[in-house]
């Protein structure tokens, strides 16, 4: 069987309970029916088996997962778990969820269905996550609470912040601090932030300046090598690149796989199919199909005219753009089609954070070579290493050399 991966970024609701300036959804109190689970998950192990893919990673979200409350969460694991190993295969559940309507009632299911763990997102400075009634600081100060009541009870939590302008001018250090520091977190992941849905319609400082953005990645990295590296914080995706640019297997974001169409796909509460969340809820014109209605997943992703585009970009931006020329192309493939999409009305350019990716990319390899020099650094006693480091002209080689 392939060791290929396959994944679905799955939402059973696109309702939340909170408001976001800068969310994308087009909130709906539609949610997943548990009867139409079973459809759902046949026709995904119809593709795995298709496609002789052992393992699929199930990514939920939302709007917001958890107002599908842990009861439908726990009917769903034991309804797709049970499906997959009757065709031998497997389901890995993840939660990303904003946390607000975490309680204790929670724990079990997400001990058992998602290995203790869950993915949430903060900013900082908190601007534009807001509660319905309270704004932005209130929900800052409940989100706290609940992280701090999540790690209580032993689950593993990662944060995703997404930049904004007010990040920028905060600075590189002082948010390192707060996710580290004020928050305690050992693992965090910062994203560039994409106006989804039409550009124009999205208020707030989403559209950053490329060279403030780079030196801000640029002093994150830096000041995450000097502190975090070896003391166990992990901050994606700088992690990630400097695992692929010290030879390591790299498990990269979505924006920089060689093509995205490859391993991932969304799928709404109704149905629909896209490429990712930010696709299903904000551009039908790029929707695949609907899961449902169209018997066959796999021959709707292979004749798909939506998705074609997808599966094309690469090839059309080493024609078309300066990529081909990149030395990072083999890393950063033309980044990521929504984030082109959303800024320019069409995936078929690269990504408008090519400079940003550039000097992050530089960064790291520069991190990466002083890790492999320290690496292959001979282990030596005190004595001699005093010698080597007054080795620096003939006469104390010669005294070096004599043992003297
Ligand atoms: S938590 Fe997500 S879905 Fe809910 S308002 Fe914020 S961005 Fe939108
Ligand atoms: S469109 Fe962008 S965010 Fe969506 S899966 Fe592809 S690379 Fe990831
Ligand atoms: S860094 Fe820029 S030029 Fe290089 S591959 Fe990425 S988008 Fe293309």
């Amino acid at each position: 069987m392939s060791e290929r991966v396959f994944s679905v970024i799955l939402l059973p609701t696109s309702d939340c309970n909170v408001a976001c300036d800068y969310c994308f959804e087009h909130k709906e109190p539609h949610r997943l029916s548990p009867a139409l689970l079973p459809l759902l998950t046949k026709r995904l192990l119809d593709h795995l088996e298709n496609e002789d893919i052992e393992e699929c990673e199930i990514y939920w979200q939302g709007g917001e997962a958890m107002v599908m409350g842990p009861a439908w969460f726990e009917n769903a694991g034991e309804v797709m778990n049970r499906a997959a190993a009757q065709r031998g295969r497997q389901f890995v559940h993840y939660l990303q969820t904003n946390l607000i309507g975490y309680s204790q009632a929670w724990n079990g299911v997400i001990h058992k269905m998602f290995d203790g763990s869950l993915g949430t997102s903060m900013d900082y400075p908190n601007l534009y996550r807001k509660l319905f009634k309270g704004g932005a600081a209130a929900y800052t100060e409940l989100w706290t609470r609940k992280l701090r009541e999540a790690k209580a009870a032993g689950i593993g939590v990662g944060v995703i912040a997404v930049l904004h302008q007010g990040s920028l001018e905060a600075g590189p250090e002082r948010f390192y601090r707060y996710f580290t520091g004020d928050l305690g977190l050992t693992d965090f992941q910062v994203n560039t932030p994409f106006p989804g849905g039409p550009a124009k319609e999205v208020e707030g400082g989403f559209q950053l300046d490329s060279s403030e953005l780079a030196d801000f990645m640029v002093g994150l990295f830096d000041i995450w090598m000097a502190e975090g590296y070896s003391s166990g914080v992990s901050v994606g995706p700088f992690d990630a690149l400097i695992d692929h640019f010290t030879g390591k297997q790299a498990r990269l974001p979505c924006i920089w796989k060689e093509n995205c169409s490859n391993q991932f796909i969304s799928v709404d509460a109704k149905g629909t199919v896209a490429q990712c969340d930010c696709w299903v809820t904000s551009y039908p014109e790029y929707f695949f199909g609907n899961i449902f209605q169209d018997a066959d997943l796999t021959r709707m992703l292979k004749t798909s005219r939506a998705r074609r585009d997808f599966v094309e970009r690469p090839k059309r931006l080493v024609e078309d753009e300066d990529c081909l020329s990149c030395r990072y192309l083999s890393i950063c493939h033309g980044g990521c089609p929504v984030r082109t999409y959303s800024a320019l009305g069409t995936m078929m350019a690269k990504d408008p954070y090519c400079e940003v990716y550039k000097a992050v990319f530089a960064c790291a390899e520069t991190h990466a070579r002083e890790i492999l020099r320290a690496r292959a650094a001979p282990i030596v006693a005190p004595r001699q290493r005093h010698e080597v480091v007054l080795n620096h002209g003939p006469r104390q080689t010669e005294r070096t050399a004599s043992g003297s």
